[in-house]
């Protein structure tokens, strides 16, 4: 029996939740003052979009043709705008920590009538993450030195690896899964082991037989192949403009570093390695920074017009 967090207790309660409100209130009032705009950029004055914590939204601006520039800017990311059927389409990603409230998007744009910047009220709504209480024997939860410094530069690789960003589009057409199997819901779950919080779990889990394909979610390059301790083999796929997908655990790899890629071209297989507890495929996407469930990649309607192969 492990002792419960004092904010579960009825004690505790009150004063966080009041905590809490008080700072959604803050965030949801101070960014207008924040961003006083210009002529053109008045706060949230172009549209309102919604989305939840960790999902990816399309955004459509009243763009007639090809802007020479267009770059669009969320809580201090990029969101990369490219050339739809109709004009620019822009992919918004929320991070799945980014807190609840109204935010701003602003979208600078230069074309034939000059330059002005645009505005968009975003409401980030909560998710409701899973919390798994787990309490385990101190020496299977404390890495040892050398352990701790192998983990810690295998973060940095791939901290370096997720800032570059390709100028380029690869990617085209809706997006697939990279395996067919039991998903597990686990995108956003927090582990609190031993009473200590752990950082959340920033993809998804699907469970599958040992050994079957796993393919790239859309066309890209390989750019980075991995043996890493907690991840164990993986494959970091760049789809170009900042978007990364990521496939953990794999019992092989079977591309190259550089090498493009196809969407539904295999990339690996499914394995357990690194800390797995059986054979499942880890798989995470970035937009820019943002940790997003993979799954609202292919919710999105960008199969048709945006795709020559439909
Ligand atoms: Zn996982």
């Amino acid at each position: 029996m492990f002792a419960r967090p004092y904010w579960r207790s009825g004690k505790g309660r009150r004063p966080d939740l009041w905590a809490i409100v008080a700072i959604v209130l803050l965030a949801s009032v101070f960014p207008v003052d924040l961003f006083p705009g210009g002529p053109h950029g008045q706060h949230g004055v172009d549209g309102q979009l919604n989305g939840k914590q960790g999902q990816v939204l399309l955004v459509h601006v009243p763009v007639k043709g090809q802007p020479a520039d267009i770059a669009g800017r969320f809580l201090s990311r990029r969101v990369p705008f490219f050339q739809g059927a109709s004009g620019p389409v822009g992919l918004l990603g929320i991070d799945m920590q980014d807190a609840p409230g109204t935010h701003e998007l602003s979208v600078e744009v230069t074309d034939a009538q000059g330059s002005r910047r645009l505005s968009y009220n975003v409401l980030v709504i909560k998710e409701k993450y899973p919390v798994q209480h787990l309490t385990l024997p101190k020496d299977k939860v404390d890495l040892d030195e050398e352990s701790l410094v192998r983990v810690k530069a295998e973060q940095e690789q791939v901290k370096t690896a997720l800032e570059e960003v390709s100028p380029e589009r690869f990617w085209e057409g809706g997006f697939v899964e990279p395996v067919h199997g039991t998903i597990s819901g686990a995108f956003g779950r927090v582990r609190i082991i031993n009473g200590q919080a752990r950082s959340p779990h920033n993809g998804e889990d699907i469970a599958a037989p040992l050994g079957a394909d796993v393919v790239a979610m859309n066309d890209g390059v390989a750019r980075l192949t991995v043996d890493h301790f907690f991840s164990g083999k993986g494959v970091f796929v760049d789809h170009g403009l900042g978007l990364y997908s990521m496939y953990f655990h794999l019992l092989d790899i079977t591309v190259q570093n550089g090498e493009r890629v196809k969407r539904g071209q295999v990339i690996g297989k499914v394995g357990a390695s690194g800390r797995a507890t059986g054979p499942h495929l880890h798989w995470g996407v970035r937009l820019n920074g943002a940790r997003v469930n993979p799954y609202s990649l292919l919710a999105l309607s960008v199969g048709h017009p945006l795709s020559a192969r439909q």
